[in-house]
């Protein structure tokens, strides 16, 4: 499928020094500032036949920007760059800007799926190339409300077509929509059409001109860059020779001292390859309330890792402190930023252990912990028998009480608790504690004399891990 939309080839110099945001940390990047003219080479979609005036511009000392179409299959575009040319010519200073995966215009109507693809998806595309990237083109600049936001959510900046070039136009571009925007110029020779900005070096040297004396940012574009006119598949080709004089007039015009030529992440002041907006992303780490539990029963934590945004990071590393938390083991975030750990909770009962989930940062996040949450371990409930054997005695007969004391959450037979009993009188029972298998016995017990319905009942207590509990209550018939 042939691109079908090109990159509007429209004259647009940015005349302002107020518009792009501060990034913390940054100090001594070269970006624009408006006392001196910038301008930005871009490659657009990353043709083969681009790879050469690319050498060509690093072998002047200058790199530019590719904004990548990152569906790199013929299906698409029959001429792309594959990626290991890109990586080689990122290794050179270039900078690598998303411009979709399929070049399909944005602005109309697309799904939200369709558009976290083209937009948020290309740029995994890219990082998983290893670039680091922070730049959006959108195709056509074919951009709506939507689109806006969700290049928002992802890049540091973006571009689109400026109708109007003056400065409040890009103040209030920038205030809308929070990124700052970069407007493009597009060069082509070769079978100009109308919308073609720069026709030829004249215009060209023109545009750069205009850039200097005021002190503006220009970005121009090339697509095809070729020595033929015959190719049919070719989108507002130029030569390689208005190429060459275009470096070639940059150059000495850098080497005066009267511009600078960066890539559009370092005129922005995010780095030469974004490596500055890269490493400032900050994050946030929430940790949600936390259930108590039984002692030594699992407890499990939940939260969740976010970008400045509130977009969730995946597949991050979270670990946990504090005095709840010794059992814990890490925990990675799923695809939208959740974790959840779950470990045996101490053995004790106490009142509000503590746990805190921290983020240790990476090459893309910086670090970030959650606030601190406790929760307490709960005493087990007990379960106690009794049993009065016999339960029928003739006056004055023997008989004894016996039962077992059980953990009601784990079953465990109770040893060494204390059981006491109360009977109906004259019935006086003394205390009994239970052996190692858990079980009381009073044996040697004498009925009373009068003969009658006697109600006895069994109890614990409780002690500092177990809940106290009573048995059923039983009767004992003297006839
Ligand atoms: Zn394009």
């Amino acid at each position: 499928m042939k691109i079908k939309t090109i990159c509007n080839i429209i004259v647009t110099i940015l005349i302002s020094s107020g518009f792009i945001p501060t990034v913390a940390g940054v100090t001594s990047t070269p970006k624009y500032d408006g006392t001196i003219g910038v301008v930005t080479v871009a490659f657009d979609h990353g043709f083969k036949d681009q790879y050469q005036p690319m050498l060509y511009m690093k072998n002047n000392n200058m790199s530019g920007t590719v904004w990548v179409v990152t569906n790199r299959s013929t299906t698409i575009h029959p001429n792309f760059i594959p990626w290991n040319q890109l990586q080689s010519v990122y290794d050179m200073g270039f900078e690598m800007a998303s411009h979709s995966r399929t070049h399909i215009p944005e602005g109309s109507g697309l799904s939200n799926n369709t558009l976290y693809s083209e937009i948020y998806g290309s740029k995994l595309d890219l990082q998983n190339q290893r670039f680091r990237v922070c730049g959006f083109v959108p195709p056509g600049n074919h951009v709506n409300a939507t689109v806006i936001s969700i290049i928002k959510n992802f890049y540091n900046y973006s571009a689109e077509k400026g109708n109007q070039n003056t400065i409040d136009y890009i103040a209030q571009s920038a205030n809308q929509n929070g990124i700052p925007f970069v407007n493009a110029s597009g060069v082509s020779d070769i079978n100009p059409t109308p919308s073609s900005a720069l026709q030829n070096f004249t215009a060209v040297k023109s545009a750069i001109d205009y850039a200097t004396q005021t002190r503006s940012y220009l970005v121009i574009h090339f697509h095809d860059i070729v020595n033929t006119t015959s190719n049919a598949v070719l989108q507002y080709p130029s030569t390689f020779s208005l190429f060459q004089q275009t470096i070639d007039y940059l150059k000495s015009k850098s080497d005066s001292g009267l511009l600078r030529v960066e890539t559009t992440s370092q005129a922005l002041g995010f780095g030469l390859q974004c490596e500055l907006a890269y490493k400032t992303s900050t994050t946030s780490l929430t940790i949600n309330s936390i259930s108590n539990v039984p002692w030594g029963n699992p407890v499990t934590i939940t939260g969740r890792l976010t970008n400045s945004t509130g977009i969730g990071i995946a597949n991050e590393t979270i670990s946990f402190n504090g005095t709840g938390t010794t059992n814990l083991s890490q925990a990675v975030t799923n695809g939208t930023g959740f974790f959840l750990s779950s470990g045996k909770a101490p053995n004790t009962v106490v009142s509000g252990w503590k746990v805190q989930a921290h983020f240790a940062g990476d090459s893309k996040y910086l670090n970030s912990d959650s606030t601190t949450n406790s929760y307490s371990t709960l005493t087990h409930p007990t379960v106690l028998a009794l049993s009065i054997q016999p339960v029928t005695v003739s006056s004055g007969g023997a008989y004894k009480v016996t039962g077992a004391l059980k953990d009601q959450v784990t079953g465990t037979l109770l040893a060494s608790k204390t059981i006491s009993f109360k009977g109906m009188s004259p019935i006086v029972i003394s205390n009994a504690a239970t052996n190692t298998s858990g079980i009381y016995v009073v044996s040697g017990l004498v009925a009373p004399n009068n003969p009658g319905a006697y109600k006895i009942q069994s109890k614990f207590a409780g002690d500092s891990l177990y809940s106290g509990s009573t048995s059923q209550v039983k009767t004992l018939t003297v006839s």
